[in-house]
């Protein structure tokens, strides 16, 4: 009898440059394919054997239109297949959006970071970029059987917890609307990222919060968008909760309140690592303290 290690059985690799040629080939293997971008995630889930290893593995890495950043008149796109590396240091991100650099740079080690891309940190469902892509209502544009589609990000998300997303589709580009060019006199912005995972590095996410708003100067909030998500529960936007925040003045917000309606709102998961209850007071003393900290920077009082 022979002790050996198991067969493994590799996909046959596809390395389209091009959009056309990728969704060419998907048409010609399908059903039996998967989408792969740095394969980071996916390598770790066949060696853990958590995701079965697909018959035809169609690799977007060459596309080199999707690996670009680019100004558009009121948003800016990021290809879906920029390393994660450096979309996190591209002088426009850093620039317009510092909160998705400050996400990226805590996701995993740099060696990943040097492959994974934002593309599939998004499609894995549970990436930590996503909380800080709700806050800044991103848009997902995809290349579907019939042609280009976007979605917001919220929507695909929905999908996604429901089970219905179409893994035919693959992500092309994310598109993020700049916000407001020139803020009202006074005015000022608060916007925060903050990961506990169960170690200090490298390692997934147990909580992440997201937070992105503007007050003006009579401390009313003119925009405000709060998201949480974490370990493998799909991040979500809490819109009750903001709703709720804007009928106060920054001096008049009660922070244990904010606390109670995050813990009611926010939808998350219990697994070895962490309960849902745990997790959710997590969420609630983050933005809690936080909001805490920005408003005293700015000279509010709480
Ligand atoms: C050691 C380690 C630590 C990690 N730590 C973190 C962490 O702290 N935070 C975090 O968020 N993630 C973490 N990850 C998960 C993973 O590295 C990231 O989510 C990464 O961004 C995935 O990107 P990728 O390009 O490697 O995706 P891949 O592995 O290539 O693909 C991931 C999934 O997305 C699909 N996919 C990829 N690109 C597309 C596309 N353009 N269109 C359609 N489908 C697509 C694939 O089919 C697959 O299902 C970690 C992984 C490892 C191995």
């Amino acid at each position: 009898m022979g002790i050996g290690p198991e067969r493994i059985v590799y996909p046959e690799l596809w390395q389209p440059e091009s959009i056309e040629e990728a969704r060419k080939i998907a048409d010609h293997v399908a059903p039996h394919y998967q989408w792969a971008a740095g394969t980071t995630l996916l390598r770790t889930q066949w060696e853990m054997g958590t995701a079965p290893v697909p018959k035809h593995l169609i690799s977007l890495a060459e596309i080199r239109e999707l690996n670009a950043c680019t100004a558009e008149e009121e948003g800016l796109c990021i290809g879906a297949l920029m390393r994660l590396n450096a979309c996190g240091a591209h002088e426009r991100v850093l620039t317009h959006f510092p909160i998705l650099s400050q996400a990226i740079d805590v996701i995993s080690a740099p060696s990943i970071r040097n492959l994974a891309t934002l593309g599939g940190n998004i499609v894995s469902g549970v990436g930590d970029s996503i909380p800080v892509l709700l806050v800044y209502e991103a848009s997902l544009r995809w290349m579907t059987d019939t042609g280009l589609a976007e979605t917001k990000l919220t929507d695909w998300l929905e999908e996604w917890r429901g089970g219905q997303r179409n893994a035919d589709h693959f992500l092309t580009e994310i598109w993020i609307p700049l916000l407001e060019q020139k803020p009202e006199e006074g005015s000022h912005t608060v916007s925060f990222f903050r990961k506990i995972g169960r170690r200090e590095a490298f390692t997934p996410a147990l909580v992440t919060v997201a937070f992105q708003g503007t007050m003006n100067a009579q401390g009313e909030w003119s925009s405000l968008a709060m998201a949480a998500g974490g370990g493998s529960g799909t991040a979500m936007r809490l819109l009750e909760t903001e709703q709720w925040i804007r009928q106060f003045s920054v001096s008049g917000l009660s922070l244990s309140e904010l606390m109670k309606h995050v813990q009611d709102e926010f939808v998350t998961i219990s697994d070895p690592f962490a309960a849902d209850s745990y997790r959710k007071q997590a969420a609630a003393g983050l933005f809690a303290s936080e909001l805490w900290k920005s408003m005293r920077s700015a000279r509010y009082s709480v």
